[in-house]
């Protein structure tokens, strides 16, 4: 059987390992961080356990069809919990709107705020629902090399309900006047990185997987599903080297040989990279071998970097639910000074994640984990006078908002932002979650999976298809896996 490497352990990484070792090869993953899991890493401190990156856990469906492949199911490695409610959001002070997890609950919400929403709710879900199926069944699970992949007769079928060239913010808008019922479905958007206004409408299918398919919690937090993954992996013989960063990867006669890495030369027949797609190609490939140039990236849409906060604070908090959304201002002006104009944000929108409401194991009794997240632009400059400020806007605002004061209570606190992205990840700019998914970055426009100058070399993760986010980065890794199957049999006389 083969040698396949594989550059860092996000969860595309996990899954394009997971299958390739289902299939009886020799699978090594190197990352250079100390711990796996990549920008889904966990950290424990002062008896509080924070998951570092995602925190909403959406899609269920598509962790099922990853572990189904190995006659398992997600039960066999992590307990989840649904949320009711989903999450909640503050436009102010005691202006609070809750998102039930009951879809009649939910149609009575859009109703008492917009005679007649109830019913557009319906058609706008019923829609939306469409183009998941479509979506999941013929098109995310596609490499995006060529328009013909895409040319099944259930995608010709539904072209025009896929509203693939109306923007997000009209359709939105042609159904809910409420600016609160239009923030609302609006901000899903904010996961796929980009403004509303610039995103085609086929993303309302994150409405409907947000808003019908329900809003979940594994227990002990995110990094749950990490654990489970590393487990089954090990299971299948994946080696695993942590804090082993790779540093060239030597390529000859149209492909790559060797990985360099600060712990010595690893051997390969296949390369998956699943470290972000613009390291792997402007620093660790040779020039000649690169397809993109520094120009190609530069004029990428990223999605946000953010200014996270880890925060302890020892008592608890009323009024927080375990996802709390802080729309208090316009978020129109917050999304020009991230796309258009970059500055630190004006007025800015936030996020506040209190999974201690949920679960008891990661922080001490009578506790409260919290972790703020802030979008910002990528590459803004990133100084301890700004983070300060920023995290002090949010703390102000929570105790404003939820009456309920706890500054001198914190006994925990860590700050992360654009340049610990850099460190941390090799993120360009310092972005959180990969490329933006507006439609000129959309499938066959998106950075290729496959290089054309390496034929053994597979990119995988959220720079290319199907794009940002945890259930893409799983879907990611499965193609890579599936190209990367191919190409090994095809060149197994070779081997
Ligand atoms: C703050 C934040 C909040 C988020 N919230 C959500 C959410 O709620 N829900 C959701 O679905 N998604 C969310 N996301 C997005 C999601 O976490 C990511 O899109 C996804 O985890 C990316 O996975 P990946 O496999 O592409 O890469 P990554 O997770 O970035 O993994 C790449 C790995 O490569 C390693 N690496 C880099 N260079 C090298 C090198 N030279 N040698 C060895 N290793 C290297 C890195 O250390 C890293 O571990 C969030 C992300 C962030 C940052």
């Amino acid at each position: 059987m083969a040698q396949v490497n594989i550059i860092g352990s996000g969860f595309s990484s996990l899954a394009a390992a997971g299958l390739l070792a289902k299939e009886g090869h020799d699978v090594s993953i190197f990352e250079k961080n100390p711990t796996f899991g990549g920008r889904a890493r966990q950290f424990q401190d002062k008896g509080f356990t924070f998951d570092m990156g995602p925190s909403w856990y959406w899609m269920p469906d598509v962790f099922e069809r990853f572990f189904r492949q190995f006659n398992q199911q997600p039960s066999d490695y992590y307990q989840l919990v649904k949320l009711d409610p989903s999450f909640r959001i503050f436009f102010g002070k005691g202006d609070i709107l809750d998102i039930p997890d009951s879809y009649s609950q939910l149609e009575e919400v859009f109703e008492s705020l917009e005679v007649g929403s109830a019913k557009k709710l319906r058609s706008f879900l019923e829609n939306a629902k469409q183009k998941y199926e479509v979506g999941m069944q013929h098109l995310v699970y596609k490499q995006g090399n060529s328009l013909w992949e895409f040319a099944t007769w259930e995608v010709l079928r539904s072209l025009l309900k896929l509203d693939l060239f109306t923007s997000f913010d009209t359709y939105t808008r042609s159904h809910f006047r409420h600016e609160k019922l239009i923030a609302l479905m609006e901000f899903p958007i904010l996961f796929l990185g980009a403004m509303p206004s610039r995103t085609p409408a086929l993303y309302s299918l994150m409405n409907y997987a947000g808003l019908r398919l329900g809003t979940w919690y594994p227990l002990g937090g995110m990094y749950e599903i990490v654990n489970g993954m590393t487990r089954l992996l090990q299971s299948l013989g994946v080696e695993f080297h942590a804090e082993t960063e790779v540093q060239h990867i030597s390529a000859s006669g149209g492909r790559s040989t060797l990985l360099h890495t600060s712990k010595g030369a690893f051997k390969h027949d296949v390369l998956i990279a699943g470290a972000d797609y613009h390291h792997v190609e402007q620093s660790l490939l040779p020039e000649k071998h690169r397809k993109y140039s520094p120009g190609y990236w530069n004029k990428r849409s990223l999605s946000p970097s953010c200014l996270l906060a880890f925060v302890g604070v020892k008592k608890r908090i009323k009024n927080l639910l375990h996802h709390n959304l802080f729309f208090h201002e316009d978020f129109q002006q917050h999304a020009q000074e991230i796309y258009v104009q970059p500055k630190w944000p004006t007025k800015p929108l936030f996020y506040v994640c209190c999974p201690s409401k949920t679960d008891d194991s990661i922080a001490p009794e009578g506790m409260e984990n919290l972790f703020f997240l802030l979008p910002i632009a990528p590459n803004l400059e990133d100084s301890p006078e700004a983070r300060e400020e920023y995290f002090h806007y949010m703390l102000s605002k929570i105790e404003q908002f939820t009456g309920e004061a706890f500054a001198a209570d914190i006994i925990y606190r860590k700050l992360y932002c654009v340049e610990d992205f850099k460190m941390d990840y090799h993120a360009l700019k310092g972005n959180a979650y990969g490329l933006s998914n507006t439609l000129q970055q959309t499938a066959i426009l998106k950075p290729k999976m496959r290089s054309d100058k390496i034929g053994n070399l597979f990119y995988t993760g959220h720079l290319t298809v199907p794009g940002p986010g945890v259930p893409p980065a799983l879907i990611s890794g499965q193609i890579a896996a599936k190209q990367a199957s191919q190409y090994l049999k095809n060149h197994e006389s070779n081997l």
